[in-house]
């Protein structure tokens, strides 16, 4: 897909003013508008990067949940995310999405950055190549892809106001590659601005980001949208770059935009330019042909046949895909895969074996197709003869987790899930509806009186059958005031806090809690009340939780003992279902609860113990030696129990290699917290993040980046770079013989990492120059060639306000991780094209 403005601007002629500023600012929430003199439908906009959700969030639109993206980061696979990225694409198409907006391709800067999942990698090369292969997935769908969030987005704390301070040199050799590589090599249609500042500009008002370097040397001519309410001026953002204000109506662009053109401000062209590239990306989704009919944002696609089918994404893709992104980081007597045959009892252990955190939070989520259900894999997996026992070992949750399926019913209908019901401030209700969801969330949609400011009530009411009797936890989140009534009788009320960040009205809203005493068997009559609050933005969102209220020591306790009853344990311990989300950064590397402890006290008890780690992003892992084996299991997305069964026992091979480093202690990540200060934020680390930051420092991680065993072994052959020297800005071939000298076919990643030339200042000791996965059968030997790409051998000089290549021997180191280098070859570089004055590569 490639973008052309040039063509469009000769329709605009006749257009005037006022109606091509309307077609610069969203209809709504996800709707850009449509112009029927220019024959343009409506277009939509969707998130990603992790699924494609359509324009509501509502268990009557679900959508495939994939791995998240660092997990499709640990697959080093571009071809892999290509192939999930097309069939995305065309899930999108058939939910008549035209704009996805995904991927996003900021770097992993710090380990606990809140997005992180959303991430592909620490390293801009790997996350080019993924970025590449995505961009180039879902445009082959006939979808427009959206690069984001364009630049320097890459914590949250404050996101929509600090000031990154970067020097040109790191924005152009870390942050910018991705964003260059996704514009140039894969024609991306859209690009997004971010809410924060970049030295001292807005990135949705910075011209020489923008205009100079995007549209400009970049030759970008597609779209240049901004972030959701990144819109915050009419001139600074029409000249400074800025295509289109999303949402809207936005009081800056419009009326606003138009004042402004007829002030001299903005000029008229500049208007036409935006909207010829509006034009550009409409023609590359087919908005401006014979177009589908979009009924709220869904189901009318042009693969769908019409029958409001959606093409969800396969489920045997997913599964390979969720397997490939497992990272097996230690397999102490080769615990892993398990010998069904030698097995009779397993325990399934840890909070994340029961309730799997398969997504990160905020915009990214989707409602997904079909429930995770790990117990339930492993069981079928592990057959007839193995008893699989469960225990959930702690409590990680900071909300009452919601009810499971089928444990509330509608009062109304009976069938599982609750009656949603809208009502005047004085209490009549004028609208309901049966729910099969307990979390409920509307961006646009919800009846008049009812909102942010308004003075109608939305109630859930459900019935809830206490399985056991006790003391049970209910709870209601949402911003605004809430009221829980258990049979009749307030179990809590209160006023929640109105966030600081709209996108929290989601992701952590402010919860009330009460407990109440049921019998075993009894029939709970539960409602709850809710006025959203009257000053704040963002998606309405309620939450009903209830959850018996456990004893802790009793959970660890059969936990232990499960293990020590067992031939295996295989324990899920990580993130818990609010740690990881935009909106907010993590505060530590920690796992949440007492999971650590767990898993200390599993490993005491059973001799066999298998730990799958469940997040997006690094955390601590003090445990990891005293264990048999630890997966990286990431944010797996649905199909995670049917992966996780086949990695366990073999079926398939944990594929994964660390996109990003696993440290040790929080002390030794070259860039912890991003906490601004003062409003700024000083990437003073320059070009050391993630390894390149512990390869300066001298510092040894817990699991290097690119780390990963699989389940072979291999063994480097040879390695054999150019015979000539190389040309100024010319890519390097170098060819890798490799042996599968394990018992089983495998995938082996093979890495180069380039050592910087001499007299190179303030480069890190070695950077991703290339990787490539290659397969063979046991004792196979097999042979890939890397292309190191010229850039990598370059160096931005900051005066020059270019590239320049450095002369000088650089050498190319081969291996299985940034640390596990096995081979060397010398290139020599920098010299003018076509020189032949001697260089030569030679391996040791
Ligand atoms: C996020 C974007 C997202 C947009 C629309 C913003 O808060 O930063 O990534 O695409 O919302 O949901």
């Amino acid at each position: 897909m490639t973008t052309q403005i040039s063509g469009e601007r000769s329709q605009l002629a006749a257009l005037p003013l006022e109606d091509k500023v309307r077609l610069l600012t969203g209809a709504d929430s996800w709707r850009i508008p449509g112009c029927d003199a220019l024959g343009l439908r409506p277009m939509v906009t969707s998130d990603g990067p992790s699924g494609v959700r359509g324009t509501t969030l509502d268990e009557s639109n679900p959508s495939s949940c994939l791995p998240c993206p660092s997990a499709l980061g640990a697959t080093w696979d571009p071809e892999l995310v290509r192939e999930l990225a097309a069939a995305l694409g065309a899930e999108a198409r058939s939910k008549g999405v035209d704009i996805l907006l995904a991927p996003t391709i900021n770097l992993m800067r710090t380990p606990l950055a809140g997005r992180g999942f959303e991430c592909f990698s620490e390293d801009p090369e790997l996350t080019a190549r993924l970025a590449v292969a995505y961009v180039t997935g879902i445009q082959s769908a006939g979808v427009a892809a959206t690069v984001k969030h364009y630049v320097g987005n890459d914590s949250e704390t404050e996101r929509w106001t600090y000031d990154v301070r970067i020097a040109e040199r790191v924005l152009r050799e870390l942050y910018l590659v991705p964003f260059e590589a996704s514009v140039r090599e894969a024609g991306a249609a859209v690009v997004m601005a971010a809410y924060n500042v970049v030295n001292g500009s807005r990135m949705t008002e910075h011209a020489r980001l923008l205009r100079s370097v995007l549209k400009g040397e970049w030759g970008f001519g597609g779209l240049v949208t901004s972030d959701w309410d990144a819109t915050r001026s009419t001139v600074p953002t029409a000249v400074g770059g800025l295509d289109l204000a999303m949402p809207g109506p936005n009081r800056f662009w419009g009326a606003a935009l138009a004042r402004a053109v007829r002030a001299g401000l903005v000029t008229e062209e500049m208007v036409d330019d935006k909207v010829a590239r509006l034009l550009a990306v409409a023609r590359q989704v087919g908005a401006l042909s014979q177009a589908p009919p979009i009924v709220d944002g869904h189901a009318h696609g042009p693969t769908d046949g019409g029958d409001g089918r959606r093409a969800l994404v396969p489920a045997a893709l997913l599964r390979r895909a969720v397997a490939a992104s497992f990272v097996l980081l230690h397999n102490d007597g080769a615990v892993l895969p398990a010998d069904r045959a030698g097995l009779r009892r397993v325990a399934v252990i840890g909070p994340n074996a029961l309730h799997p955190v398969i997504q990160g939070g905020g915009s990214a989520r989707v409602i997904p197709a079909s429930a995770p259900a790990p117990v339930r894999a492993l069981r079928e997996a592990f057959g007839g003869g193995v008893s699989v026992t469960t225990a959930p070992g702690c409590r990680t949750w900071r909300e009452v987790p919601e009810p499971p399926h089928g444990t509330v019913t509608d009062p109304v209908t009976g069938e599982p899930g609750v009656r949603l019901e809208f009502r005047t401030a004085a209490g009549a209700v004028f609208a309901s509806e049966h729910r099969a969801a307990t979390a409920l969330a509307w961006w646009d949609g919800l009846p008049p009186g009812v909102g942010w400011g308004e003075s109608g009530v939305i109630t859930v009411r459900a019935a809830f059958c206490a399985e056991t009797a006790g003391p049970y936890l209910f709870g209601a989140a949402g911003v605004g005031r809430l009221t829980i009534t258990v049979n009749g009788t307030v179990a809590a009320q209160g006023e929640t806090r109105v966030p600081s960040d709209p996108v929290e009205t989601m992701t952590r809203p402010g919860e009330i809690r009460g407990e109440v005493t049921l019998a075993e068997g009894e029939r709970a009559l539960v409602s709850v009340d809710f006025r959203p609050a009257a000053a704040c933005q963002g998606p309405v969102a309620l939450r009903l939780g209830i959850t018996p209220s456990a004893d802790e020591g009793t959970l660890m306790a059969e936990a232990v003992a499960a293990a020590a009853a067992a031939d295996l344990a295989v324990v899920v311990v990580g993130s818990a279902e609010t740690s990881e989300s935009e909106g907010y950064d993590r505060d530590t590397l920690a796992l949440p609860g007492r999971q650590d402890e767990l898993v200390q006290r599993v490993a005491a008890a059973s001799p066999r113990t298998v730990v799958v780690v469940n997040a997006g992003m690094p955390v601590l892992m003090p445990w990891a030696n005293q264990v048999g084996a630890v997966i990286y299991a990431w944010l797996p997305g649905q199909a995670v129990g049917e992966a996780l069964a086949d990695v366990l026992l073999g079926r398939a091979e944990p594929g994964g290699r660390l996109p990003v480093t696993l440290p040790a202690a929080e002390a030794d990540c070259p860039v912890l917290h991003a906490l601004p200060r003062d409003g700024r934020l000083d990437y003073a680390e320059g070009l050391l993040i993630g390894y390149r930051g512990y390869d300066a420092a001298g510092i040894t991680p817990m699991f290097p980046f690119g780390h990963g065993l699989g389940y072979t072994s291999w063994d480097y052959v040879s390695a054999e770079g150019p015979a000539a020297a190389l040309a100024r800005g010319a890519d390097a071939e170098v060819r890798v013989r490799v042996r599968n000298t394990g018992a089983r076919p495998g995938r082996e990643v093979v890495q180069a990492y380039i050592t910087g030339a001499p007299g190179n200042g303030g480069q890190p000791v070695r950077v991703l120059g290339a990787f490539s996965g290659v397969t063979a059968a046991p004792g196979e030997a097999a042979e890939v060639t890397l292309r190191v790409p010229a850039r990598v051998f370059a160096v931005f000089d900051e005066e020059a306000g270019q590239w320049s290549w450095p002369q000088g021997e650089f050498t190319v180191q081969v291996g299985r991780s940034s640390r596990d280098l096995r081979l060397s070859v010398t290139i020599r570089s920098g010299h003018a094209p076509g020189g032949h004055d001697g260089a030569t590569s030679s391996t040791s």
